[in-house]
Protein backbone atom coordinates (compact mmCIF):
# COMPACT_ATOMS: atom_id res chain seq x y z
CA UNK A 1 0.00 0.00 0.00
CA UNK A 2 2.59 2.17 0.52
CA UNK A 3 6.48 2.28 0.66
CA UNK A 4 8.64 3.09 3.92
CA UNK A 5 10.92 5.72 4.44
CA UNK A 6 13.19 6.62 7.01
CA UNK A 7 12.80 9.74 9.11
CA UNK A 8 15.74 9.14 12.10
CA UNK A 9 14.76 11.91 13.80
CA UNK A 10 11.01 10.95 14.65
CA UNK A 11 10.47 10.03 18.17
CA UNK A 12 10.26 6.64 19.55
CA UNK A 13 6.60 5.40 19.12
CA UNK A 14 4.83 4.19 22.77
CA UNK A 15 4.20 -0.13 22.22
CA UNK A 16 1.84 -1.47 24.90
CA UNK A 17 -0.59 -3.99 24.60
CA UNK A 18 -2.78 -1.16 23.71
CA UNK A 19 -1.43 -0.19 20.52
CA UNK A 20 0.92 -3.22 19.86
CA UNK A 21 -2.31 -4.41 17.02
CA UNK A 22 -2.21 -0.71 15.78
CA UNK A 23 1.33 -0.70 15.31
CA UNK A 24 2.07 -3.77 13.67
CA UNK A 25 -0.45 -2.95 11.19
CA UNK A 26 1.21 0.36 10.24
CA UNK A 27 4.68 -2.13 9.39
CA UNK A 28 2.39 -3.74 6.67
CA UNK A 29 1.33 0.01 5.86
CA UNK A 30 -2.55 -0.37 7.17
CA UNK A 31 -3.74 2.55 9.31
CA UNK A 32 -5.72 1.50 11.93
CA UNK A 33 -8.70 3.65 13.61
CA UNK A 34 -11.03 1.88 16.06
CA UNK A 35 -15.53 1.57 15.45
CA UNK A 36 -17.63 0.83 19.13
CA UNK A 37 -19.48 -2.05 18.86
CA UNK A 38 -22.25 -0.47 20.44
CA UNK A 39 -23.02 3.23 18.96
CA UNK A 40 -20.67 2.50 15.15
CA UNK A 41 -19.37 5.83 15.36
CA UNK A 42 -15.53 5.81 14.59
CA UNK A 43 -12.72 7.70 16.91
CA UNK A 44 -8.64 8.77 17.03
CA UNK A 45 -6.66 7.90 19.11
CA UNK A 46 -7.63 4.40 19.79
CA UNK A 47 -8.78 3.98 22.67
CA UNK A 48 -10.38 0.51 24.59
CA UNK A 49 -13.31 2.32 25.23
CA UNK A 50 -15.24 4.42 23.03
CA UNK A 51 -15.23 7.86 24.04
CA UNK A 52 -19.27 9.10 23.22
CA UNK A 53 -20.87 6.12 24.74
CA UNK A 54 -17.80 3.98 26.70
CA UNK A 55 -19.04 1.25 24.66
CA UNK A 56 -16.73 -1.84 23.38
CA UNK A 57 -14.76 -0.62 20.23
CA UNK A 58 -12.83 -2.78 17.51
CA UNK A 59 -10.54 -1.86 14.97
CA UNK A 60 -10.77 -1.06 11.48
CA UNK A 61 -8.97 -0.37 8.39
CA UNK A 62 -9.20 2.65 7.58
CA UNK A 63 -8.90 3.58 3.83
CA UNK A 64 -5.77 5.93 4.03
CA UNK A 65 -7.32 9.11 2.18
CA UNK A 66 -8.32 11.94 3.17
CA UNK A 67 -7.88 15.67 3.39
CA UNK A 68 -6.13 18.87 4.84
CA UNK A 69 -7.98 20.33 8.10
CA UNK A 70 -5.26 22.29 8.88
CA UNK A 71 -1.64 22.59 8.48
CA UNK A 72 1.75 24.55 9.26
CA UNK A 73 5.51 24.51 8.47
CA UNK A 74 7.76 24.27 11.27
CA UNK A 75 11.33 25.66 10.71
CA UNK A 76 14.31 24.30 12.76
CA UNK A 77 18.26 24.88 12.61
CA UNK A 78 18.48 21.70 10.78
CA UNK A 79 15.32 21.66 8.50
CA UNK A 80 11.73 21.90 8.66
CA UNK A 81 8.64 19.57 8.66
CA UNK A 82 4.97 20.31 8.19
CA UNK A 83 2.26 19.62 11.22
CA UNK A 84 -0.90 18.89 10.28
CA UNK A 85 -4.16 18.15 11.04
CA UNK A 86 -5.88 15.19 8.27
CA UNK A 87 -9.35 14.81 8.76
CA UNK A 88 -9.97 11.03 7.22
CA UNK A 89 -13.13 10.14 4.60
CA UNK A 90 -14.20 7.77 7.92
CA UNK A 91 -14.79 10.69 9.67
CA UNK A 92 -11.71 11.18 12.50
CA UNK A 93 -9.35 13.66 12.62
CA UNK A 94 -5.35 12.64 12.89
CA UNK A 95 -2.36 14.94 14.22
CA UNK A 96 0.31 13.84 11.84
CA UNK A 97 2.86 15.17 9.29
CA UNK A 98 2.59 16.19 5.81
CA UNK A 99 5.58 14.74 3.47
CA UNK A 100 6.92 15.11 0.14
CA UNK A 101 6.20 18.10 -2.45
CA UNK A 102 4.10 20.63 -0.19
CA UNK A 103 4.62 23.74 -2.15
CA UNK A 104 1.23 23.76 -3.64
CA UNK A 105 -0.60 22.57 -0.36
CA UNK A 106 -3.62 23.79 0.65
CA UNK A 107 -6.42 23.25 3.28
CA UNK A 108 -8.84 20.78 1.55
CA UNK A 109 -6.62 19.24 -0.53
CA UNK A 110 -6.27 15.18 -0.75
CA UNK A 111 -3.96 13.23 0.46
CA UNK A 112 -2.65 9.86 1.07
CA UNK A 113 -1.30 8.20 3.91
CA UNK A 114 2.21 6.89 3.78
CA UNK A 115 3.85 5.52 6.72
CA UNK A 116 7.39 6.74 7.45
CA UNK A 117 10.16 4.85 9.09
CA UNK A 118 10.81 5.81 12.76
CA UNK A 119 14.78 5.63 14.29
CA UNK A 120 13.82 2.47 16.22
CA UNK A 121 12.02 0.80 13.28
CA UNK A 122 8.25 1.63 13.63
CA UNK A 123 5.85 2.90 10.84
CA UNK A 124 4.36 5.80 11.58
CA UNK A 125 1.84 7.06 9.19
CA UNK A 126 2.13 10.54 7.54
CA UNK A 127 0.48 11.99 4.72
CA UNK A 128 1.17 13.12 1.05
CA UNK A 129 -0.96 14.89 -1.48
CA UNK A 130 -2.97 12.82 -3.45
CA UNK A 131 -5.52 12.75 -6.34
CA UNK A 132 -7.73 10.13 -5.19
CA UNK A 133 -11.41 10.39 -5.03
CA UNK A 134 -13.21 10.56 -1.60
CA UNK A 135 -14.26 7.29 -0.20
CA UNK A 136 -17.65 6.38 1.36
CA UNK A 137 -17.19 6.79 4.94
CA UNK A 138 -20.46 4.76 5.64
CA UNK A 139 -20.42 2.97 9.27
CA UNK A 140 -21.18 -0.34 10.72
CA UNK A 141 -21.09 -1.84 7.17
CA UNK A 142 -19.00 -5.30 6.51
CA UNK A 143 -17.70 -3.20 3.14
CA UNK A 144 -16.17 -0.88 5.60
CA UNK A 145 -13.84 -3.61 7.34
CA UNK A 146 -11.05 -5.26 6.19
CA UNK A 147 -8.36 -4.12 3.33
CA UNK A 148 -9.49 -1.13 1.18
CA UNK A 149 -6.83 -1.32 -1.23
CA UNK A 150 -8.95 0.34 -4.13
CA UNK A 151 -8.03 3.70 -2.33
CA UNK A 152 -5.19 2.77 -1.12
CA UNK A 153 -3.09 1.13 -3.94
CA UNK A 154 -3.03 4.99 -6.04
CA UNK A 155 -0.03 5.95 -3.43
CA UNK A 156 2.45 4.40 -6.20
CA UNK A 157 0.96 6.23 -8.89
CA UNK A 158 2.21 9.44 -10.48
CA UNK A 159 -0.82 11.57 -9.82
CA UNK A 160 0.70 12.13 -6.44
CA UNK A 161 2.93 14.22 -7.58
CA UNK A 162 1.75 17.68 -8.02
CA UNK A 163 3.12 19.78 -10.60
CA UNK A 164 5.12 22.80 -9.50
CA UNK A 165 6.44 25.56 -11.82
CA UNK A 166 10.40 26.43 -11.62
CA UNK A 167 11.23 29.83 -10.75
CA UNK A 168 13.70 30.09 -12.62
ZN1 LIG B 1 -20.07 4.32 21.26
Amino acid sequence: MSTLTTESNLPAVIDDSATRTYWQAAAEGRLLIKRCTACCQVHFYPRPLCPFCLGDTEWMEASGAGTIYSFSKVYQADGQYTIAYVELDEGVTLLTNLVGQLEDASIGDRVNVTMQRTADGYAVPMFELGSNEAVSAGQCLDSNIGPLDSAATDSTSPSTTTTQPLAT
